[in-house]
């Protein structure tokens, strides 16, 4: 018996020995990175530092071609790797040299290259394509926005898939450049500075740049007709505008709102902290949808916004996702407070300023609407699970916890810990807990349960503040004047309509 127990041992130690210790066999790097909402979302194994995108795009057919060029980190030995991709792919290089591909489910791109990719090495994926964006579904629908002249990629959390190959996570940020054409007379809008554009043979090509991390879902792309207006800030920031030359109606009343970026990003600046980019700016596509979307730099915004006259407080809330959602960006998309509950927020403050009704005011106003048998009060704005993720409990509760927050730790901790916030986290990801955490370093309070009630209970909560447990009801408050403007932004987020 002894021996025959050491026979097997002895093959072990051979076979242990015929490998170097540092070399763990090389594996497939996961279809996603892990998270709760979107399993299959964003890929692991690399992390992307760059996206060089050369794009032709014909208007008439919807005609999309490109040539994508990333370059990544390897973080583990990979054999495999996936990007998320929903249009039809003719090559892929990985580091110069052809490399294995197939299309799996409907958004994941499976890449093999010609020998593995050691963790920690860099390395360049090129992938050659073409498609007809608004004619691809995937996951049930296409998040490519079609106009009479052109098309718009601006969506959440499905937007890249679209238009380029990428590993489709808040987590991986990376810089961009989007170098696209487009027949003259057209233009294509993309996020950042516009480096420059010159016309060859018909065509015009549009060359923009984002030097800072910016998420996949940020990143955006409208070809149509436009009308440009450039600017640039008292600190020498550029201000880049587009407008459809076919918003109707809607023109006046979009400009008077966009036009007023500059005044609002300063505005943020003061409650928020140095405004987080190199580029200010704005573009309303003419597209039949009416949601917004923060695209990094350059938010996007539906004509629909505009059908009732001005909304400054839409930009207000757009501009406020360039500090919470775009500079700092959830670690999870179950996370999505960090970016909604702030955006929101930051329009009553605005309605605060211009003396249209209090943050309070408008807290105690959403609180009085929602009895407490309204479905409004299951849902968790800590945690709305992903078919409730941009419910309108996830901002207007969102911000009630806010109001609850300032009222707990005092003006001067609240406004110290809305402004240190985003420096603290800057071009990086965090979560709920992570928040909850700061600020109860900043304030020096424990605030677990606050959080629990406002966040994570699935019941309305049995007063707003402790001070108004302390006074008993408050009888039902007043429309606050700025009332109707916000609810006129309530459709921000209602996407793939
Ligand atoms: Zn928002």
């Amino acid at each position: 018996m002894r021996h025959r127990l050491y026979v097997p041992t002895a093959a072990a130690a051979c076979l242990l020995l015929a490998i170097p210790a540092s070399a763990a066999q090389p594996t497939p790097g996961a279809p996603g990175i892990g998270d709760s909402y979107y399993p299959t979302y964003g890929n692991g194994g690399y992390d992307v530092s760059h996206y060089d995108l050369r794009l032709k795009y014909q208007p008439e057919d919807d005609g999309l071609e490109g040539t994508a060029t990333i370059t990544a980190t390897a973080k583990q030995d990979l054999s495999r790797f996936n990007l998320d991709f929903a249009l039809d792919v003719d090559s892929v290089l990985v580091g110069g040299k052809k490399a294995g591909f197939a299309k799996t489910g409907d958004h994941e791109l499976e890449i093999t290259p010609s020998s593995a990719l050691a963790s920690g090495r860099s390395f360049t994926v090129v992938v050659r394509y073409r498609g007809t964006p608004s004619a691809v579904e995937a996951s049930g629908f296409t998040g490519w926005l079609r106009t009479p002249d052109g098309g718009v990629a601006a969506n959440e959390p499905e937007s890249a898939w679209w238009w380029f190959p990428s590993n489709d996570h808040p987590l991986d940020k990376a810089t961009y450049d989007v170098s696209v054409a487009v027949p003259d007379g057209t233009q294509a809008i993309s996020n950042g500075t516009l480096q420059s554009s010159s016309s060859k043979l018909g065509w015009t090509r549009y060359n923009w740049r984002s030097s800072k991390p910016q998420a996949t879902y940020l990143a955006t792309l409208a070809v149509g007709r436009f009308d440009i207006t450039t600017d640039t800030t008292a600190d020498g920031l550029p201000v880049i505008n587009a407008y459809s030359k076919d918003l109707g109606a809607n023109d006046g009343a979009a400009r008077a709102s966009v036009e007023r970026s500059i005044e609002v990003a300063d505005w943020l600046g003061e409650v928020f902290g140095p405004y987080p980019f190199d580029a200010l700016g704005g573009y309303v596509p003419n597209v039949p949808t009416g949601y917004a979307l923060e695209t990094q730099t350059r938010p996007f915004y539906s004509p629909r916004q505009f059908a009732n006259g001005s909304n400054v407080s839409v930009v207000v809330h757009e501009l406020a996702h360039q500090w919470y959602g775009d500079s700092v960006s959830l670690k999870d998309w179950r996370d999505i407070w960090v970016n909604e509950g702030f955006a929101r927020y930051a329009q009553w403050l605005w309605s605060e300023k211009e003396g249209e009704g209090t943050a309070q005011e408008l807290a105690d106003y959403v609180y009085s609407q929602h009895p407490a048998d309204d479905p409004f009060w299951t849902v968790k704005p800590g945690d709305p699970g992903p078919e409730n993720q941009f419910h309108g409990a996830v901002y207007d509760r969102g911000a009630v916890a806010l109001q609850a927050l300032r009222n707990e730790v005092g003006d001067k901790d609240f406004f110290a810990i809305l402004k240190q916030w985003p420096t603290q986290h800057r071009y990086g990801n965090a979560s709920v807990a992570d928040f909850r955490k700061f600020a109860e370093q900043v304030s020096g309070k424990r605030l677990t349960e606050l959080f629990d009630t406002w966040l994570f209970t699935p019941s309305k909560p049995s007063a707003l503040s402790a001070r108004q447990a302390a006074v008993g009801t408050v009888k039902a408050p007043e429309r606050p004047r700025s009332w109707k403007k916000i609810r006129a932004t309530d459709s921000v987020h209602a996407h793939r309509h």
